[in-house]
């Protein structure tokens, strides 16, 4: 077996000074068994280096924002430059302009963005707007989706509470749950039963377009064009959190559909950002129509700031980023060795007689044990912890990493190769043999 021991070293010393010795619960090893997470050390292109000298290929690309694959020369050397010329300035910059109308270049739907530090900022700063907007104050979410560790969207939230069996979190007053209206995502007749109720109450519908927060799942043909009907109908505004989605599937958000052959184009009024248009660094970013942006502090009542925000370093390597997934075939490629590695694990898994349900969406997929479809997050529940949890542990014993939760996805980068996808598929086949004992 792989040595492992300076990891589990440092796991001691990481719990006697880090709360549960990481900085982000999912990171933790708690829903696959538990013990010490692996620590790296380094990471170049598709590859991670351990703190015991083991090599891995990483399929977490960081749960979504390293698209590129790690330490991509392009980016490295922005983030350089920007070092090299100040990191923080607390002023505007040129920069902020430019990654501002390469996000507009590519989401028609934002007439003006703000940049923060994270998704959870961006999901927390559109809410605020929508409810300035409306003067409304509800939201409804969908049963499943993550949006971030803020108050009202932590009410029956998705892969990092559920993996981890936290329902709703602590710390949030029922005043607030109360604001929270929760439905199953896919199902039209629940939406719509929930805005004839509270519509004339909700500010916001908020919504993963396409989800990544139970396993890839896609929005059943027609579904997001009548959420968008239903909720204008009622007064309130659709908001798309593609903080994962967005420049994961194609050069652009799911706004625009050209790339889905059986869903319409529907635009939101504010969509959330994060992850991949920071290149590696922290970033969130919010935008929407004129009008609704315009709510927004100096310009409106609606107030939001940041220290940190727009700095001159994670603009630069958002910038950087985008260039690189801009070239020609870039998505193409990763969808095409997602559909060799994902067909390559189903095959081993038929061979070994483990029911296994693949959600693949272009470059990522995520594993599903069960022998049903998973379009809600109800089917995604209905499916075997235990299982994945052997499957991950032998993955990793085989040196792939994906992440610890049966809820997230496998994520291809522009670093991965053909040799990276058989080697994988070979890895696979020997954590799929020892999956149903
Ligand atoms: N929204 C979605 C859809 C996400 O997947 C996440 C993070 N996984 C967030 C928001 C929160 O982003 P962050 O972790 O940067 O705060």
């Amino acid at each position: 077996t792989m040595n492992r021991t300076r990891s589990a070293q440092l796991y001691e010393e990481a719990l006697q000074h880090i709360v549960g010795g990481v900085n982000s619960p999912s990171r933790s090893f708690k829903a696959v068994g538990g013990g010490a997470p692996v620590f790296m050390e380094r990471a170049n292109g598709a590859y991670f280096w351990d703190v015991d000298g083991n090599r891995f290929t990483d399929y977490l690309a960081a749960y979504g924002p390293i698209i590129t694959g790690h330490a991509h020369p392009h980016i490295t050397e922005a983030i350089v430059r920007a070092a090299t010329n100040g990191t923080l300035y607390g002023t505007p910059t040129e920069l902020e302009i430019k990654l501002a109308r390469m996000l507009k270049a590519s989401i028609p739907s934002l007439d003006k963005v703000r940049f923060v530090n994270s998704g959870t900022e961006a999901v927390m700063s559109t809410i605020r707007v929508a409810r300035a907007y409306t003067k409304k104050s509800k939201i409804i979410k969908f049963a499943g989706c993550y949006h971030g560790h803020s108050d009202l969207v932590l009410v029956a939230a998705g892969s990092g509470p559920s993996t981890l069996g936290i329902p709703d979190s602590a710390g949030i007053p029922t005043s607030i749950a109360h604001e929270v209206i929760t439905v199953p995502f896919n199902d039209i007749a629940a939406l719509r039963e929930a805005l004839d109720r509270w519509g004339s109450d909700t500010a916001a519908v908020m919504v993963e377009p396409i989800v990544g927060n139970f396993g890839m799942v896609m929005p059943k043909p027609g579904y997001l064009e009548e959420l968008c009907k239903l909720t204008r109908e009622a007064g309130a505004l659709v908001i798309y959190d593609e903080v994962i989605s967005a420049f994961r599937f194609h050069y652009g958000s799911t706004q625009t559909y050209h790339v889905f052959p059986d869903q319409a184009a529907v635009e939101p009024d504010l969509t959330a950002l994060g992850k991949i248009i920071g290149g590696g660094l922290p970033i969130g970013a919010y935008g929407g129509r004129k009008e609704i942006m315009e709510q927004v502090a100096p310009l409106g009542p609606a107030y939001q700031a940041g220290t940190m925000a727009g700095n001159p370093a994670s603009i630069s390597a958002g910038i950087a980023c985008l260039e690189v997934l801009g070239a020609p075939g870039v998505y193409e490629e990763m969808e095409r060795l997602a559909i060799r590695l994902a067909d390559g694990i189903g095959a081993a898994a038929v061979k070994h007689g483990v029911p296994l349900t693949i959600n693949r969406i272009r470059g990522a997929f995520s594993t599903h044990f069960c022998d049903h479809p998973v379009t809600n997050y109800e089917e995604a529940q209905d499916t075997d912890g235990e299982q994945f949890a052997r499957f991950f542990r032998g993955l990793l014993e085989e040196g792939v990493v994906i992440a610890p939760s049966k809820y997230e996805a496998w994520f291809l980068t522009t670093a991965h190769t053909d040799a990276d996808v058989d080697a994988t598929i070979e890895a696979a086949d020997r954590a799929l043999r020892n999956v149903l004992i």
